[in-house]
C-alpha cells in the first residue's frame, strides 16, 4: 500500500468526519490488498475497524453524535433499506450494500469518513485499540457463533485462533459453552489456554469430544473436512471468512449425513453489531492487541499473513 493518506475533506449530507484514533487490521483487509477478492475501487483506503473522533458533521445528521464523541466505523457501510433481504433483516445479503475500505476509503489514514447511519457509538471501559478489533473480528465472531447455532452449554470447536476467533471463543465462554480450539500457531495456542478454553488441538486434529458446533476461522478449505468429521449428529460448522480456499471433495457419510450442516457467513447487519457492542459493554473482553505506527501498516499486514502475532493488529496514527 503506498498510499495510506487520503485528503481531508468536508464530511457529506448524512456523513461524519471522524479523526482516526485507532484502526484494526483485519486478514479481509490483506485479501483486498492481495487481490482475493475483485477490487472495487483502485486504490481504496483499506481499515474497517475504525475507531475515531467526530471532528465536523455534515448537513442533515441528525443528533446522534457531536463533535467530540468517539465512534466506531466497521465493514457494512451502505444498504438500500427496500430490497426483500433488507426487508427481512438480512442486510447483510443486500445486493446494493457497501463497504468500508473495499467501496470506499476506511481507516488506515488520520480522517476518514462514515455515513451516520452506520456509525456505531462504542462500549465503556476500553482503550482506544481494544476496541478497533471489535469493529469487524468481534462483530463477525459474534455472527458466525450465531450461525454456528450453538446449544445451551454445548461443545464448540474453534479452527483457526487471530482476532476474531479469540473474541469469539470469549462470547461463548461467558454463555458457557464447553471450547476446544484447533490452531497451528503455538502463541495464539497459548492465547487460549490463558483464556480458558477446554482443549487445544494442532490445526486438523479430532478435538477429544464430538463437537455441537464449529466455526472454521482459518481461510483454508482443506480444515472443512477436519472440522466436518468432527461433528456431533445435528451439529452446524460455520465458515466466518469472506475468502476460503478450495474445499476438498466431501464423503457425504463421513462430513454431512446424520444432519451434520455447513453454513457460509456473509458479513453482518447492524443489528449483529448493536448486539456484540452491547455484550462487550455488559461482559468485558480481553482484547489482545498489537500496536503498529500508521506508517507501519505493510508491516501489519505481512506480520498478518505469516502468524507473527496472536490476538490483533491495531494502527495508531
Ligand atoms: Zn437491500
Ligand atoms: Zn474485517
Amino acid at each position: 500500500m503506498d498510499q495510506v493518506r487520503a485528503p481531508v475533506r468536508a464530511p457529506g449530507p448524512g456523513e461524519l468526519l471522524v479523526r482516526v484514533l485507532a484502526c484494526g487490521v483485519c486478514r479481509t483487509d490483506l485479501h483486498v490488498a492481495e487481490g482475493d477478492l475483485p477490487v472495487h475501487r483502485a486504490g481504496v483506503v483499506p481499515g474497517h475497524e475504525v475507531v475515531g473522533e467526530v471532528v465536523a458533521l455534515g448537513a442533515g445528521v441528525g443528533e446522534w453524535f457531536a463533535r467530540g464523541d468517539r465512534v466506531g466505523i466497521a465493514w457494512l457501510r451502505h444498504t438500500c433499506g427496500t430490497c426483500k433481504f433488507c426487508r427481512r433483516g438480512a442486510e447483510n445479503l443486500c445486493p446494493e450494500s457497501r463497504y468500508t475500505g473495499w467501496d470506499a476509503d476506511g481507516g488506515y489514514a488520520e480522517y476518514t469518513t462514515v455515513p451516520v447511519d452506520y456509525a456505531h457509538p462504542l462500549p465503556r471501559g476500553y482503550a482506544d485499540a481494544e476496541l478497533a478489533p471489535l469493529l469487524c473480528a468481534g462483530i463477525i465472531g459474534y455472527r458466525a457463533l450465531q450461525r454456528a447455532a450453538l446449544p445451551l452449554g454445548g461443545r464448540l470447536g474453534i479452527y483457526g485462533f487471530g482476532g476474531s476467533a479469540h473474541l469469539a471463543a470469549q462470547v461463548a465462554l461467558a454463555r458457557g459453552a464447553e471450547v476446544h480450539v484447533m490452531t497451528r500457531d503455538a502463541k495464539s495456542r497459548e492465547l487460549a489456554r490463558e483464556l480458558g478454553v477446554a482443549s487445544v488441538q494442532g490445526a486438523d486434529d479430532p478435538p477429544p469430544v464430538a463437537l455441537d458446533a464449529a466455526i472454521l476461522f482459518a481461510p483454508v478449505g482443506d480444515l472443512v473436512l477436519p472440522a466436518l468429521a468432527a461433528l456431533d449428529r445435528g451439529g452446524v460448522l460455520a465458515v466466518a471468512g469472506i475468502h476460503l480456499t478450495d474445499i476438498p471433495v466431501l464423503n457425504y457419510q463421513r462430513h454431512l449425513f446424520q444432519e451434520r450442516e455447513i453454513r457460509s457467513v456473509t458479513a453482518n447487519t447492524r443489528a449483529d453489531a448493536r448486539e456484540f457492542l452491547a455484550f462487550a459493554a455488559e461482559h468485558h473482553l480481553d482484547v489482545t492487541v498489537h500496536p503498529y505506527p500508521l506508517a507501519g501498516a505493510d508491516r501489519a499486514l505481512t506480520d498478518l499473513a505469516h502468524g507473527k502475532f496472536a490476538g490483533a493488529a491495531v494502527l495508531i496514527p
